[in-house]
Protein backbone atom coordinates (compact mmCIF):
# COMPACT_ATOMS: atom_id res chain seq x y z
CA UNK A 1 0.00 0.00 0.00
CA UNK A 2 1.19 3.70 -0.53
CA UNK A 3 2.10 6.03 2.12
CA UNK A 4 1.63 9.76 1.68
CA UNK A 5 4.74 11.39 3.02
CA UNK A 6 4.68 15.98 3.30
CA UNK A 7 8.54 16.85 3.71
CA UNK A 8 8.43 20.79 5.52
CA UNK A 9 11.33 22.57 4.35
CA UNK A 10 13.32 23.65 1.33
CA UNK A 11 16.87 23.31 2.59
CA UNK A 12 19.84 20.63 2.11
CA UNK A 13 18.02 17.85 4.50
CA UNK A 14 14.94 18.53 2.42
CA UNK A 15 16.39 18.01 -0.39
CA UNK A 16 17.85 14.91 0.53
CA UNK A 17 14.91 13.28 1.85
CA UNK A 18 12.92 13.98 -1.41
CA UNK A 19 15.24 12.35 -3.66
CA UNK A 20 15.78 9.34 -1.42
CA UNK A 21 12.01 9.01 -1.06
CA UNK A 22 10.32 10.17 -4.38
CA UNK A 23 12.85 7.47 -5.59
CA UNK A 24 10.69 4.66 -3.82
CA UNK A 25 7.32 3.24 -5.93
CA UNK A 26 5.02 2.81 -2.82
CA UNK A 27 5.79 6.05 -1.68
CA UNK A 28 3.85 9.26 -2.45
CA UNK A 29 5.90 12.73 -1.77
CA UNK A 30 4.65 16.16 -1.42
CA UNK A 31 6.80 19.15 -0.32
CA UNK A 32 5.67 22.26 1.97
CA UNK A 33 7.58 25.02 1.27
CA UNK A 34 6.23 28.28 2.29
CA UNK A 35 9.75 30.30 2.88
CA UNK A 36 9.82 33.10 0.42
CA UNK A 37 10.17 31.86 -3.36
CA UNK A 38 11.61 28.32 -2.39
CA UNK A 39 8.66 26.61 -3.91
CA UNK A 40 9.04 28.57 -7.16
CA UNK A 41 12.67 27.25 -7.24
CA UNK A 42 11.71 23.60 -6.46
CA UNK A 43 9.46 23.41 -9.21
CA UNK A 44 11.93 25.21 -11.66
CA UNK A 45 14.88 22.99 -11.13
CA UNK A 46 12.32 19.80 -10.71
CA UNK A 47 11.25 20.85 -14.36
CA UNK A 48 14.56 20.97 -15.40
CA UNK A 49 16.23 18.09 -13.92
CA UNK A 50 12.86 15.84 -13.83
CA UNK A 51 13.49 15.64 -10.08
CA UNK A 52 15.82 15.64 -7.04
CA UNK A 53 19.35 13.64 -7.88
CA UNK A 54 20.59 12.77 -4.76
CA UNK A 55 24.29 11.82 -5.48
CA UNK A 56 25.16 9.05 -2.67
CA UNK A 57 28.40 6.82 -2.09
CA UNK A 58 26.30 4.43 -3.60
CA UNK A 59 25.39 6.12 -6.73
CA UNK A 60 22.60 8.08 -8.09
CA UNK A 61 19.18 8.14 -7.18
CA UNK A 62 16.39 10.30 -8.54
CA UNK A 63 13.22 11.31 -6.73
CA UNK A 64 10.24 12.97 -8.13
CA UNK A 65 7.48 14.99 -5.78
CA UNK A 66 4.24 14.56 -6.66
CA UNK A 67 3.52 17.99 -5.53
CA UNK A 68 5.27 21.32 -3.87
CA UNK A 69 3.43 23.92 -2.93
CA UNK A 70 3.35 26.81 0.05
CA UNK A 71 -0.12 26.14 0.65
CA UNK A 72 -0.39 23.80 4.01
CA UNK A 73 -3.28 22.50 3.02
CA UNK A 74 -2.64 21.52 -0.46
CA UNK A 75 1.02 19.76 0.58
CA UNK A 76 -0.32 18.20 4.02
CA UNK A 77 -4.03 17.33 3.92
CA UNK A 78 -3.83 13.36 3.56
CA UNK A 79 -0.38 12.20 4.76
CA UNK A 80 0.50 9.68 7.08
CA UNK A 81 4.00 10.80 7.94
CA UNK A 82 5.31 14.53 8.45
CA UNK A 83 8.63 14.94 8.74
CA UNK A 84 9.89 18.85 9.40
CA UNK A 85 13.34 18.95 7.72
CA UNK A 86 14.29 22.32 9.78
CA UNK A 87 16.45 24.53 11.64
CA UNK A 88 14.67 24.20 15.12
CA UNK A 89 13.95 27.83 15.08
CA UNK A 90 11.13 27.17 12.50
CA UNK A 91 9.55 24.09 13.96
CA UNK A 92 7.16 26.10 15.76
CA UNK A 93 5.63 28.55 13.17
CA UNK A 94 5.41 25.45 10.73
CA UNK A 95 3.96 22.83 13.03
CA UNK A 96 0.89 25.69 13.91
CA UNK A 97 0.58 26.15 9.59
CA UNK A 98 0.36 22.61 9.44
CA UNK A 99 -2.10 21.84 12.42
CA UNK A 100 -5.09 21.98 10.54
CA UNK A 101 -4.22 19.54 8.37
CA UNK A 102 -3.29 16.44 9.95
CA UNK A 103 -5.35 13.48 9.43
CA UNK A 104 -5.90 11.50 12.86
CA UNK A 105 -2.79 8.83 13.33
CA UNK A 106 -0.30 11.19 11.80
CA UNK A 107 3.01 10.99 12.23
CA UNK A 108 4.67 14.18 12.53
CA UNK A 109 8.45 14.38 13.34
CA UNK A 110 11.50 16.24 13.15
CA UNK A 111 14.93 15.26 11.65
CA UNK A 112 17.03 16.11 13.85
CA UNK A 113 14.40 17.60 16.83
CA UNK A 114 16.91 18.83 19.23
CA UNK A 115 15.68 19.98 22.71
CA UNK A 116 12.34 19.74 24.17
CA UNK A 117 10.89 19.29 20.67
CA UNK A 118 7.74 17.57 22.28
CA UNK A 119 7.40 20.75 24.53
CA UNK A 120 7.18 22.61 21.47
CA UNK A 121 5.16 20.22 19.13
CA UNK A 122 2.60 19.85 21.84
CA UNK A 123 2.14 23.49 22.21
CA UNK A 124 1.69 24.45 18.36
CA UNK A 125 -0.23 21.64 17.71
CA UNK A 126 -2.72 22.68 20.19
CA UNK A 127 -5.86 20.07 20.55
CA UNK A 128 -4.61 18.13 17.57
CA UNK A 129 -1.79 16.91 19.07
CA UNK A 130 -3.85 13.97 20.80
CA UNK A 131 -4.81 12.63 17.16
CA UNK A 132 -1.22 12.35 15.76
CA UNK A 133 2.16 10.92 16.95
CA UNK A 134 5.15 12.69 17.88
CA UNK A 135 8.49 11.46 16.71
CA UNK A 136 12.32 12.79 17.28
CA UNK A 137 15.47 12.02 15.66
CA UNK A 138 18.86 13.41 17.43
CA UNK A 139 20.28 13.82 14.59
CA UNK A 140 20.26 13.88 10.87
CA UNK A 141 21.30 10.57 9.40
CA UNK A 142 23.07 12.14 6.40
CA UNK A 143 25.58 15.18 6.34
CA UNK A 144 23.78 16.75 3.05
CA UNK A 145 24.21 19.27 0.86
CA UNK A 146 22.24 21.20 -2.08
CA UNK A 147 24.69 21.13 -5.26
CA UNK A 148 21.57 22.67 -7.13
CA UNK A 149 18.51 24.20 -6.11
CA UNK A 150 15.48 21.69 -6.78
CA UNK A 151 17.35 19.70 -8.35
CA UNK A 152 20.49 18.01 -6.86
CA UNK A 153 21.93 17.42 -3.45
CA UNK A 154 25.18 14.87 -2.21
CA UNK A 155 25.06 13.14 0.65
CA UNK A 156 28.92 13.44 2.29
CA UNK A 157 28.69 10.51 4.62
CA UNK A 158 25.60 8.92 6.70
CA UNK A 159 25.50 8.31 10.84
CA UNK A 160 25.96 4.52 11.63
CA UNK A 161 22.44 4.89 14.15
CA UNK A 162 20.34 7.42 15.07
CA UNK A 163 18.53 7.80 18.27
CA UNK A 164 14.69 8.27 17.97
CA UNK A 165 12.15 9.48 20.32
CA UNK A 166 8.43 9.36 20.26
CA UNK A 167 5.20 10.42 21.85
CA UNK A 168 3.27 8.19 23.09
CA UNK A 169 6.54 6.21 23.70
CA UNK A 170 4.86 2.84 22.94
CA UNK A 171 5.13 4.47 19.24
CA UNK A 172 8.46 4.71 19.02
CA UNK A 173 9.17 1.22 18.23
CA UNK A 174 6.55 0.98 15.62
CA UNK A 175 7.65 4.36 13.96
CA UNK A 176 11.03 3.21 13.98
CA UNK A 177 10.52 -0.01 12.25
CA UNK A 178 8.50 2.43 8.96
CA UNK A 179 11.14 5.10 9.11
CA UNK A 180 13.82 2.30 9.10
CA UNK A 181 12.92 0.96 5.95
CA UNK A 182 11.93 3.96 4.27
CA UNK A 183 15.65 5.73 5.15
CA UNK A 184 17.74 2.73 5.16
CA UNK A 185 19.25 4.06 8.42
CA UNK A 186 19.53 2.19 11.59
CA UNK A 187 17.42 3.62 14.23
CA UNK A 188 17.23 3.01 18.16
CA UNK A 189 14.42 4.01 19.98
CA UNK A 190 15.23 5.62 23.56
CA UNK A 191 12.89 6.23 26.47
CA UNK A 192 11.78 9.29 26.53
CA UNK A 193 11.86 12.83 24.74
CA UNK A 194 13.81 13.81 27.75
CA UNK A 195 16.39 11.17 27.16
CA UNK A 196 16.65 12.82 23.40
CA UNK A 197 16.76 16.41 24.97
CA UNK A 198 19.61 15.32 27.65
CA UNK A 199 21.55 12.86 25.43
CA UNK A 200 22.33 15.70 22.83
CA UNK A 201 26.13 16.50 23.20
CA UNK A 202 26.02 19.06 20.16
CA UNK A 203 24.76 21.35 23.20
CA UNK A 204 27.73 20.68 24.93
CA UNK A 205 30.35 21.08 21.99
CA UNK A 206 28.79 23.90 19.95
CA UNK A 207 28.42 26.35 22.27
CA UNK A 208 31.32 25.38 24.75
CA UNK A 209 33.69 25.55 21.92
CA UNK A 210 32.32 28.85 20.73
CA UNK A 211 32.82 29.99 24.23
CA UNK A 212 36.42 28.46 24.55
CA UNK A 213 37.62 29.58 21.55
CA UNK A 214 36.11 33.31 21.64
CA UNK A 215 35.14 34.68 24.98
CA UNK A 216 38.21 36.56 25.07
CA UNK A 217 38.23 37.36 21.79
CA UNK A 218 39.95 41.14 21.31
CA UNK A 219 37.44 42.11 18.49
CA UNK A 220 40.61 41.93 16.24
CA UNK A 221 40.20 39.66 13.08
CA UNK A 222 42.02 36.69 12.58
CA UNK A 223 44.09 36.23 9.92
CA UNK A 224 42.75 32.94 9.22
CA UNK A 225 39.51 30.87 10.40
CA UNK A 226 40.62 28.91 13.43
CA UNK A 227 39.70 25.37 13.61
CA UNK A 228 37.11 24.44 15.17
CA UNK A 229 37.26 21.11 16.85
CA UNK A 230 40.91 20.72 16.43
CA UNK A 231 41.04 24.05 18.27
CA UNK A 232 40.20 21.97 21.58
CA UNK A 233 43.07 22.91 23.74
CA UNK A 234 43.49 21.84 27.26
CA UNK A 235 41.60 24.98 28.82
CA UNK A 236 38.43 24.10 26.20
CA UNK A 237 38.33 20.85 27.24
CA UNK A 238 37.95 21.44 30.60
CA UNK A 239 35.45 23.78 29.91
CA UNK A 240 33.11 20.63 27.82
CA UNK A 241 34.20 18.46 30.77
CA UNK A 242 32.62 20.76 33.13
CA UNK A 243 29.38 21.14 31.09
CA UNK A 244 29.25 17.01 30.27
CA UNK A 245 29.85 16.77 34.42
CA UNK A 246 26.64 19.11 34.69
CA UNK A 247 24.58 17.27 32.47
CA UNK A 248 25.62 14.20 34.06
CA UNK A 249 24.90 15.32 37.43
CA UNK A 250 20.94 16.18 36.50
CA UNK A 251 21.00 12.64 35.09
CA UNK A 252 21.40 11.43 38.47
CA UNK A 253 19.58 13.64 40.29
CA UNK A 254 16.45 12.76 37.82
CA UNK A 255 17.48 8.66 38.27
CA UNK A 256 16.84 9.27 41.97
CA UNK A 257 13.72 10.95 41.99
CA UNK A 258 12.31 9.19 39.20
CA UNK A 259 13.94 5.35 39.44
CA UNK A 260 11.84 3.83 36.92
CA UNK A 261 13.11 6.45 34.01
CA UNK A 262 15.56 5.09 31.84
CA UNK A 263 18.19 7.66 31.00
CA UNK A 264 20.84 5.19 29.58
CA UNK A 265 21.21 7.26 26.41
CA UNK A 266 22.64 10.37 28.13
CA UNK A 267 26.19 9.34 28.05
CA UNK A 268 29.10 11.67 29.04
CA UNK A 269 31.11 13.21 26.42
CA UNK A 270 34.16 10.91 26.78
CA UNK A 271 31.71 7.94 25.99
CA UNK A 272 30.03 9.72 23.29
CA UNK A 273 33.39 10.15 21.59
CA UNK A 274 34.54 6.92 21.84
CA UNK A 275 31.23 5.49 20.42
CA UNK A 276 30.63 7.59 17.84
CA UNK A 277 34.40 8.03 16.75
CA UNK A 278 35.80 4.52 17.27
CA UNK A 279 38.41 4.14 14.59
CA UNK A 280 39.09 7.81 13.62
CA UNK A 281 40.29 9.11 17.08
CA UNK A 282 44.29 8.74 16.84
CA UNK A 283 44.97 8.95 20.98
CA UNK A 284 41.82 8.86 22.94
CA UNK A 285 43.40 9.05 26.24
CA UNK A 286 42.54 12.23 27.11
CA UNK A 287 39.35 14.62 26.20
CA UNK A 288 41.43 17.23 24.30
CA UNK A 289 43.30 14.05 22.49
CA UNK A 290 39.67 12.87 21.23
CA UNK A 291 39.06 16.18 19.77
CA UNK A 292 42.61 17.17 18.90
CA UNK A 293 43.05 13.54 16.90
CA UNK A 294 39.37 12.88 15.58
CA UNK A 295 40.36 11.89 12.05
CA UNK A 296 36.55 12.72 11.29
CA UNK A 297 36.87 15.84 12.40
CA UNK A 298 39.98 17.14 10.32
CA UNK A 299 40.25 20.34 8.55
CA UNK A 300 36.56 21.97 9.87
CA UNK A 301 36.57 25.13 11.02
CA UNK A 302 34.99 27.86 13.33
CA UNK A 303 32.04 29.73 11.84
CA UNK A 304 33.89 33.05 10.45
CA UNK A 305 32.59 35.61 8.58
CA UNK A 306 35.54 37.51 6.13
CA UNK A 307 36.47 40.73 6.90
CA UNK A 308 38.94 43.64 6.05
CA UNK A 309 41.97 42.03 7.01
CA UNK A 310 40.97 38.65 8.09
CA UNK A 311 37.96 36.47 9.17
CA UNK A 312 35.80 37.59 12.74
CA UNK A 313 33.68 34.87 14.18
CA UNK A 314 29.78 34.63 13.19
CA UNK A 315 28.11 34.40 16.53
CA UNK A 316 24.70 34.14 14.53
CA UNK A 317 25.83 30.82 13.32
CA UNK A 318 24.00 27.90 14.88
CA UNK A 319 26.32 26.43 17.10
CA UNK A 320 25.26 29.41 19.16
CA UNK A 321 21.68 30.59 17.39
CA UNK A 322 20.19 27.15 17.57
CA UNK A 323 21.98 25.23 20.02
CA UNK A 324 21.61 27.47 22.92
CA UNK A 325 17.69 28.32 22.86
CA UNK A 326 16.71 25.46 21.31
CA UNK A 327 19.20 22.57 23.00
CA UNK A 328 21.47 23.82 26.10
CA UNK A 329 18.98 25.95 27.63
CA UNK A 330 16.53 23.01 27.83
CA UNK A 331 18.35 21.80 29.64
CA UNK A 332 19.54 24.36 32.12
CA UNK A 333 15.42 24.68 32.17
CA UNK A 334 15.11 21.40 33.10
CA UNK A 335 18.47 21.78 35.46
CA UNK A 336 16.17 25.03 37.40
CA UNK A 337 13.10 22.78 37.95
CA UNK A 338 15.70 19.95 39.57
CA UNK A 339 17.51 22.63 41.70
CA UNK A 340 20.49 21.15 39.78
CA UNK A 341 23.50 24.12 39.42
CA UNK A 342 25.38 24.51 36.37
CA UNK A 343 27.87 26.93 36.87
CA UNK A 344 29.77 26.43 33.65
CA UNK A 345 26.79 25.88 31.48
CA UNK A 346 25.36 29.19 33.04
CA UNK A 347 28.80 30.72 32.19
CA UNK A 348 28.68 29.91 28.77
CA UNK A 349 24.63 30.44 28.65
CA UNK A 350 25.45 34.14 29.92
CA UNK A 351 28.18 34.86 27.27
CA UNK A 352 26.24 33.30 24.36
CA UNK A 353 23.33 35.34 24.89
CA UNK A 354 25.75 38.52 25.38
CA UNK A 355 26.56 37.88 21.39
CA UNK A 356 23.07 36.84 20.60
CA UNK A 357 21.77 39.84 21.94
CA UNK A 358 19.40 37.94 23.76
CA UNK A 359 18.07 37.32 27.25
CA UNK A 360 17.51 33.98 28.15
CA UNK A 361 19.00 33.36 31.91
CA UNK A 362 18.60 36.33 34.16
CA UNK A 363 20.47 36.29 37.91
CA UNK A 364 20.46 32.11 37.17
CA UNK A 365 17.07 31.49 36.26
CA UNK A 366 15.87 30.54 33.14
CA UNK A 367 13.70 33.91 31.77
CA UNK A 368 14.02 37.30 30.14
CA UNK A 369 12.77 38.80 27.24
CA UNK A 370 13.68 35.95 24.73
CA UNK A 371 12.47 33.29 26.27
CA UNK A 372 9.83 32.86 23.91
CA UNK A 373 11.89 31.80 21.20
CA UNK A 374 13.20 29.05 23.10
CA UNK A 375 12.05 25.42 23.64
CA UNK A 376 13.06 25.95 27.83
CA UNK A 377 9.88 24.19 29.95
CA UNK A 378 9.92 27.94 31.63
CA UNK A 379 8.32 29.26 28.60
CA UNK A 380 5.72 26.84 28.67
CA UNK A 381 5.36 27.79 32.26
CA UNK A 382 6.07 24.97 33.67
CA UNK A 383 7.31 25.00 36.98
CA UNK A 384 8.09 21.92 38.73
CA UNK A 385 9.60 18.76 37.52
CA UNK A 386 6.58 16.80 38.62
CA UNK A 387 4.34 19.14 36.42
CA UNK A 388 7.02 18.68 33.32
CA UNK A 389 6.79 14.66 33.73
CA UNK A 390 3.26 14.53 34.17
CA UNK A 391 2.49 16.55 31.16
CA UNK A 392 5.39 15.13 28.78
CA UNK A 393 4.69 11.60 30.09
CA UNK A 394 8.23 11.00 30.62
CA UNK A 395 7.39 7.76 33.21
CA UNK A 396 4.73 6.38 31.36
CA UNK A 397 6.79 6.56 28.59
CA UNK A 398 9.49 4.36 29.99
CA UNK A 399 7.13 1.74 31.24
CA UNK A 400 5.26 1.56 27.65
CA UNK A 401 8.90 0.96 26.17
CA UNK A 402 10.14 -1.08 29.03
CA UNK A 403 6.89 -3.74 28.39
P1 LIG B 1 19.13 24.45 5.83
O1 LIG B 1 19.88 25.63 6.28
O2 LIG B 1 19.47 23.93 4.48
O3 LIG B 1 17.57 24.73 5.94
C1 LIG B 1 17.13 25.98 5.67
C2 LIG B 1 15.71 25.82 5.21
O4 LIG B 1 14.85 25.82 6.33
C3 LIG B 1 15.28 26.98 4.35
O5 LIG B 1 15.70 26.77 3.03
C4 LIG B 1 13.79 26.93 4.52
O6 LIG B 1 13.22 25.99 3.67
C5 LIG B 1 13.63 26.43 5.94
N1 LIG B 1 13.33 27.54 6.83
C6 LIG B 1 14.22 28.27 7.53
N2 LIG B 1 13.56 29.24 8.22
C7 LIG B 1 12.26 29.10 7.95
C8 LIG B 1 11.11 29.78 8.34
N3 LIG B 1 11.17 30.80 9.19
N4 LIG B 1 9.93 29.35 7.86
C9 LIG B 1 9.86 28.29 7.03
N5 LIG B 1 10.93 27.62 6.60
C10 LIG B 1 12.11 28.02 7.06
O7 LIG B 1 19.29 23.32 6.94
P2 LIG B 1 19.58 21.79 6.69
O8 LIG B 1 21.01 21.63 6.32
O9 LIG B 1 18.52 21.21 5.82
O10 LIG B 1 19.44 21.26 8.16
C11 LIG B 1 18.20 21.08 8.82
C12 LIG B 1 18.53 20.80 10.26
O11 LIG B 1 19.44 19.68 10.32
C13 LIG B 1 19.25 21.94 10.98
O12 LIG B 1 18.85 21.92 12.32
C14 LIG B 1 20.72 21.55 10.89
O13 LIG B 1 21.49 22.12 11.93
C15 LIG B 1 20.62 20.04 11.03
N6 LIG B 1 21.75 19.29 10.47
C16 LIG B 1 22.08 19.42 9.16
C17 LIG B 1 23.13 18.68 8.65
C18 LIG B 1 23.50 18.76 7.20
O14 LIG B 1 24.48 18.12 6.80
N7 LIG B 1 22.78 19.49 6.37
C19 LIG B 1 23.83 17.78 9.46
C20 LIG B 1 23.45 17.66 10.80
C21 LIG B 1 22.40 18.42 11.30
Amino acid sequence: MKIQITICGGGNAAHTLVGLLGNQNDVIVKVYAPLGDEADRWQNGIRLNGGITVLTPQGKKLGRPDLVSRNASKAVSGSELVILALPAFAHQAILEEIAPYLISGAWVGALPARGGFDLGARSALGHQVTQVSIFGFQTLPWACRIQQYGSEAIILGTKKQVDIAAWPAAQGPVIADRLQQLLSVRLDPVGSFLSLTLADTGQIIHPGIMYGLFHDWNGKPYPDKRPFYQGVDDTIAEVLQQMSDEVQGLRTVLGKSYPDLDLSAVRSLNDWLLRSYQGTIADSSTLQSRFATNQSYAGLTAPMKPMSGGFVPDFQARYLAEDVPFNLLVTRGIAGLADVPMPMVDRVVTWAQTQLGKEYLVDGKVEGTDLPATRAPQRFAITSLDRLFQEMEYLAADSAVST
